[in-house]
């Protein structure tokens, strides 16, 4: 999609990167009325905002994200009038189940914790929750239900981004690899591989996986780390399955998730991420956490045994050291804004972080408290610590391994 009618070189706004973070971000910039150009390296939403699994999940996440998260969750739910078009939102549910007793114990003190965010959810246990799951094997002892939350496709979310923000006169170049940006006494010069320079006041790196070398030439660390996690999808069957659902544990081979699309394909997702490298743009799907994932999946949902995969798949994504995106300005430069860094959990967020991005970018402010996610705890810290709150009930850090989607 080359949408940009005019050679213009220079805007308010120059956003890197077309996954979900950039796309959003330049839709909601054009409805503040700020010039923007968006430059992708391949195609808006080819990269991890495309090949996701799909979950449009709030709970499980750390505290500090469920603002963010409740903020997404709304633009979810317009983004067919929003956008003009269908991203296949569905608001099924999304229920998270445990195996063991104190995951078991932790889903009522998560819900106490979580509703103070505003979010809401419903523990059951035992008969009522085998009543509500009649499907669930003999291990599961206990399911938390987040009933607003639910699933979309990401085939089509980052790109129905792009064109509604060109519809209302964004310049989305496709095709555009940033090679170099640079601060220049006004702004910020960027250049493209094949050598046009554009110029804008203020500049936002929304690179994905991609980010930590644009940063670094404002001088600021990144310490992200790539992986790519598990995908697979089933052949289709009748549509039963409506919440989506995943296991909650931190023995990273019992984690599995699923969702079941109305066409009838379950896609499924869990176990360690596997090996990605960002200069090829490649994540490995490894043909043992496919079996590993067909084991846990049986364990799960016993009923799904025969089903066959019919295809796999990974894709890139950044993962920084405690588990928090970076989200905001600049620690060292004026005008320049980041929104990168998801670790597995970016595109429920993705429209939530648009909109705070073109908030903070236009006013200066965000509603959304967005300390937690500055760059700075990695130029003034190092590689800070997990909070108690990001921290799994057994004390482990959050870590790719901890999948849960
Ligand atoms: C397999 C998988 C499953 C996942 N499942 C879920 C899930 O169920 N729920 C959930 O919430 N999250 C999930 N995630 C995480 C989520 O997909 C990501 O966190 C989110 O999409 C990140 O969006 P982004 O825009 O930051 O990055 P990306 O989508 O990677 O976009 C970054 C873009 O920047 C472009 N770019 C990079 N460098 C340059 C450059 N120099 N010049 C121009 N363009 C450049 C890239 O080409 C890319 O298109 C999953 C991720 C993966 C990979």
């Amino acid at each position: 999609m080359n949408t940009h009618a005019s050679h213009k070189t220079h805007a308010d706004v120059i956003i890197v990167g077309g996954g979900i973070m950039g796309c959003s971000t330049a839709f909601f910039l054009r409805k503040r009325g700020l010039s923007v150009v968006l430059l992708e390296r391949n195609m808006t939403g080819q990269q991890a905002s495309g090949t996701n699994f799909g979950g449009v999940r709030r709970q499980g996440r750390a505290l500090p994200q469920l603002a963010m998260s409740n903020r997404s969750l709304r633009i979810w739910r317009a983004s067919r009038e929003l956008l003009g078009s269908d991203i296949e939102f569905l608001p099924s549910g999304h229920t998270r189940v445990a195996y063991h007793a104190h995951d078991a114990e932790y889903f009522s003190e998560y819900a106490r914790q979580a509703r103070d965010y505003g979010l809401d959810l419903e523990v059951l246990q035992g008969a009522a929750m085998r009543r509500r799951f009649p499907f669930l094997g003999p291990d599961v002892l206990a399911a938390s239900i987040s009933p607003l939350d639910g699933h979309a496709n990401p085939r089509l979310a980052a790109p129905a981004f792009a064109r509604a923000a060109a519809a209302l006169g964004a310049d989305i170049r496709e095709n555009a690899p940033v090679r170099r940006v640079e601060r220049t006494a006004t702004g910020f010069r960027v250049e493209t591989l094949d050598g046009e320079s554009l110029l804008a006041e203020r500049l936002a790196i929304c690179a994905g996986a991609w980010s930590q070398a644009l940063a670094a030439q404002f001088g600021e660390a990144a310490p992200l780390t790539v992986r790519g996690p598990q995908m697979a999808v089933t052949e289709p069957v009748p549509y039963v399955f409506r919440s989506s659902m995943g296991v909650y544990t931190s023995i990273k081979e019992e984690s599995i998730y699923f969702r079941q699309i109305p066409r009838g394909n379950l896609i499924l997702g869990g176990g360690p991420p596997g090996p990605a490298d960002a200069a090829t743009s490649r994540a490995a799907v490894l043909p043992e956490n496919t079996l590993a994932q067909l084991r846990q999946f049986r364990r799960l949902v016993p009923g799904v045994a025969p089903l066959h995969i019919i295809r796999v798949w990974s894709g890139v994504e950044s993962y920084m050291p405690d588990g928090e995106p970076i989200i905001g300005r600049s620690g060292t430069t004026d005008g320049l804004y980041y929104a990168f860094g998801f670790s597995g959990a970016g595109f429920q967020i993705g429209p939530g972080v648009g909109e705070t991005m073109a908030e903070l970018i236009a006013t200066g402010r965000s509603e959304i408290d967005l300390q937690p996610f500055s760059i700075e705890r990695f130029n003034l810290a190092g590689t800070p610590a997990p909070t108690p709150a990001q921290r799994s009930p057994q004390g482990a850090p959050p870590s790719p391994t901890a999948a849960q989607s």
